[in-house]
């Protein structure tokens, strides 16, 4: 099968091993040449790009034992489209993984500030939990007035019977003797001295005796919770709030990180929300807007009478003070702007036709004074 994927070199050239290399001979020829060609050791150099993408790849495959296996039997066919696999694309094992395990205990070595930001701070061995973001949808009554939600999240929490140290009730934890506790060891690579991961440790600075057996020496463990919050009332779309020390449990007895709640407020079928105003539009009637009248009109508590003037135009805004929604710092509210128009009368009988008749009949200048000026204006245009 001759296909473009044949002119692509061979992984085990690539990281420069050979074809029976173990896992740990892979893994330490690809930390080699992924830290010598990072694009941030080697900015705008194409050619460094390039061969940083192809290690990834073969990385990928030949760390993975069941690609490897594919791929020493078919080749690159193994991985191409429709070839022996199907698609096996990029992206089943992160090939940034292994730079988390050697340069995220951060901090020291001459990458650690850039590694820390190119990959997001990566997994540190001690510290902070995690922060988590929370997307949570209220009606917009509930923004309005505030309320109390009730949440279930699934997350790591630090384990009670070890307070997080991993150790077993009764067992010491003690200073890890390679690194004496500072989590990291240096490595000279050529000019340069590079923090990397303990290895003995795996970044923590302490070895436990005895694994404490809730959380199988991990500190941590998955756990479903219930966390109520509170909404405040006056709340935004798009707000985010945040529950202090409700995020992920810290690593090995850290401080918990924090929770985001991003609020998503429904539309309302009436009103429309403009900062702490509120706006809707009514339909009144020909009648009522000529001879005046009194409409009811929705709030958010309840309904509200305004009185329609005789004459009044269709558009016309009525402003109904303090019938909005309550600021978030409880400090004033906002108006309900009620916006009133004429709905034109459709499906008449012949009776109201013909009354209807009778009254535009006698309609002059003293009933319509704008039609009448607008349309003599006109006539004036296409004289
Ligand atoms: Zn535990
Ligand atoms: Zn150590």
């Amino acid at each position: 099968m001759r296909s473009s994927s044949n002119n692509k070199r061979d992984y085990y050239e690539i990281l420069g091993v050979a074809k029976g290399a173990t896992p740990e001979e892979i893994k330490k020829a690809y930390r080699k040449l992924a830290v010598k060609y990072h694009p941030d050791k080697n900015p705008g150099d194409k050619t460094a790009e390039d061969k940083f993408k192809e290690l990834g790849e073969a990385y990928e495959v030949l760390s993975d034992e069941n690609k490897r296996a594919a791929y020493d039997r078919y080749g690159h066919a193994a991985f191409s489209q429709g070839g022996g696999m199907g698609g096996a694309g990029m992206g089943g094992q992160d090939p940034f993984e292994i730079f988390r395990e050697v340069f995220g205990s951060g901090g020291g070595g001459i990458f650690g500030s850039i590694f820390e930001e190119a990959f997001g701070g990566g997994e540190r061995s001690q510290g902070r939990g995690a922060d988590l973001r929370y997307d949570m949808q209220i009606t917009f009554e509930e923004a309005a007035r505030g309320c109390e939600k009730e949440i279930s999240v699934t997350k790591m929490e630090t384990c009670d019977a070890c307070s997080g140290s991993g150790a077993a009730p009764g067992s010491s934890v003690k200073t890890c003797a390679t690194c004496r506790g500072a989590g990291q060891v240096y490595v000279t690579r050529g000019f340069f001295s590079v923090a990397q991961a303990c290895p003995r440790c795996h970044g923590a600075g302490q070895t436990i005796e005895k694994p404490c057996p809730t959380c199988s020496g991990a500190g941590r463990f998955e756990k479903a919770s219930k966390i109520k919050i509170r909404i405040p009332a006056g709340i935004e779309d798009g707000s985010r709030l945040r529950s202090t020390g409700q995020g992920e449990g810290g690593h090995r007895g850290g401080p918990a990180g924090d929770l985001y709640i991003v609020i998503h407020v429904l539309p309302h079928d009436i009103f429309v929300r403009e900062g702490n105003d509120l706006y809707c539009e009514v339909p009144i009637s020909f009648a009522k807007a000529a001879l005046g009248g009194e409409i009811k009109v929705p709030t958010l508590e309840g309904q509200a009478l305004v009185k329609i003037p005789a004459g009044t135009a269709s558009g016309k805004i009525f402003r109904l003070k303090q019938r909005g929604i309550t600021a978030l710092n409880g400090r004033g509210i906002g108006d309900l702007h009620v916006k009133v128009y004429v709905e034109v009368p459709t499906k008449l009988t012949p009776e109201q036709r013909a009354k209807l008749q009778a009254f535009a009949d006698s309609c002059n200048e003293e009933t319509h004074p704008e039609e009448q000026s607008f349309f003599r204006k006109a006539k004036e245009f296409f004289r």
